[in-house]
């Protein structure tokens, strides 16, 4: 391709992203990313980060990072075969398998590679996943990665997902057969309906894959959504996100010894590419052990989640289905949605427009991310300023 043509290509795209609302604007944050953020010199409330625990700005995990430069250095030198594994990430890995009970864990640099990396060291062109519609996209890659047929059930939809596993098994066509859900989806807020999961899984004998990058920290007192069901025996894939309630950077599988053992020779992330650095392994070690030793940071959580779930659906928003902190504010068409997120941040509320190909189409809205670091204070100014956007937009 010429260099002319690769012009006409992006320019073309761009410009017909930005017509249609769907090109999202990146705004840089200026420090720390807590329940406060700078942005163009603005201080605003931020309802947008994943940082559910507010362990990212935290003063512990901070001191074990800094130890970490200071004990290791900053980078961890090598792909995790050759010589880039640290005690550190052993370590790490060690207190995974013990918050998530299971035999053992392996990390990765982030929970999209994570799932990229452990879907397609499992699974083949003669295998099949039954995948969750609204599952994000780490997983969908990783499913195209594999080469394995991929067969979508509606959003838990626990009929269409019997009727698909009924039809895999008997077409004889396939090895192994997986279903693969997230643990919390991250757009409305909604709980996979687990429990249903395992029973069909356990009926058609698939193997069976968690998404937790939501739930960990959150549901389960922090453990996450397959411990909130005390499902840990019967889900062969734990996987989660160290980024958002860890607070740092990561992903990783917690499961059986022998699954561990086959996802360290055959994730290629694992064997390619460069370890996460030691100040990272560190500050999600202790993140994970703050976690474990108390429940102080999930209950605020829950109890700032609640109270401004509450105050919004009192002031008449749409809220979908939301069953988490996790809370939507559901308009409908894209350019509104981006219109409502604009005119929030103008006003001192950074609540981040969530549009297609990230929803379906015609369902945008403004995601709200409460975090245990709010304060009453911060949530009833957002509330108010919800009040006065959402009546000037005519949206309550
Ligand atoms: N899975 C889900 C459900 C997610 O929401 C995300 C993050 N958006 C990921 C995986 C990827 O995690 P990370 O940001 O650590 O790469």
């Amino acid at each position: 391709m010429s260099s002319k043509t690769l012009d006409i290509f992006l320019n073309e795209n761009i410009a017909d992203l930005k017509e249609r609302g769907l090109y999202n604007e990146i705004d840089p944050v200026e420090g720390p990313n807590g329940p406060k953020i700078t942005i163009n010199g603005k201080t605003l409330i931020n309802l947008s980060s994943n940082n559910y625990l507010g362990l990212a700005t935290d003063e512990r995990l901070k001191q074990v990072a800094k130890a970490a430069i200071d004990s290791h250095g900053v980078g961890a030198g090598a792909v995790r075969t050759i010589n880039g594994t640290l005690d550190l990430h052993l370590k790490l890995e060690e207190k995974i398998a013990q918050f998530k009970g299971t035999q053992a864990a392996i990390s990765f640099q982030s929970g999209f590679n994570c799932n990229m990396a452990a879907i397609s060291a499992v699974m083949d062109k003669n295998d099949a996943i039954l995948s969750d519609a609204l599952n994000h996209a780490s997983i969908i890659d990783g499913c195209r990665l594999s080469k394995a047929k991929i067969i979508r059930f509606e959003h838990s939809d626990m009929n269409d997902l019997r009727k698909k596993a009924k039809e895999a098994v008997e077409s004889g066509l396939y090895k192994k057969i997986m279903v693969i859900t997230d643990g919390v989806f991250s757009m409305d807020g909604d709980i996979a309906k687990l429990p249903e999961i395992v029973d069909i899984a356990e009926e058609f004998d698939l193997l069976t894959y968690v998404d937790d990058a939501h739930g960990s920290g959150v549901l389960g007192k922090g453990a996450g959504t397959v411990k909130h069901f005390g499902l840990q025996d019967k889900v062969d894939f734990q996987m989660g996100t160290l980024s958002k309630a860890i607070g740092v950077i990561g992903g990783y599988v917690a499961g059986k010894q022998n699954l561990i053992d086959w996802l360290k020779v055959r994730s290629r992330p694992f064997l390619f590419s460069t370890a996460v650095s030691p100040a990272d392994a560190a500050a999600s070690t202790k993140a994970i052990e703050i976690l474990m030793e108390s429940t102080e940071l999930n209950e605020k959580l829950w109890e700032n989640g609640n109270y401004l779930k509450a105050g919004l659906k009192e002031l008449g928003f749409n809220i979908g289905n939301s069953e988490t902190p996790i809370t939507p504010c559901i308009v409908g068409e894209e350019k509104a949605a981006q219109e409502f997120s604009k005119r929030l941040i103008d006003a001192g509320v950074y609540a981040k427009s969530i549009v297609f190909p990230t929803v379906p189409r015609g369902t945008g809205r403004v995601r709200n991310m409460p975090s245990a670091a709010h304060t009453k204070e911060m949530l009833d100014e957002a509330l108010a300023i919800y009040e006065k956007v959402g009546k000037a937009m005519n949206l309550i």
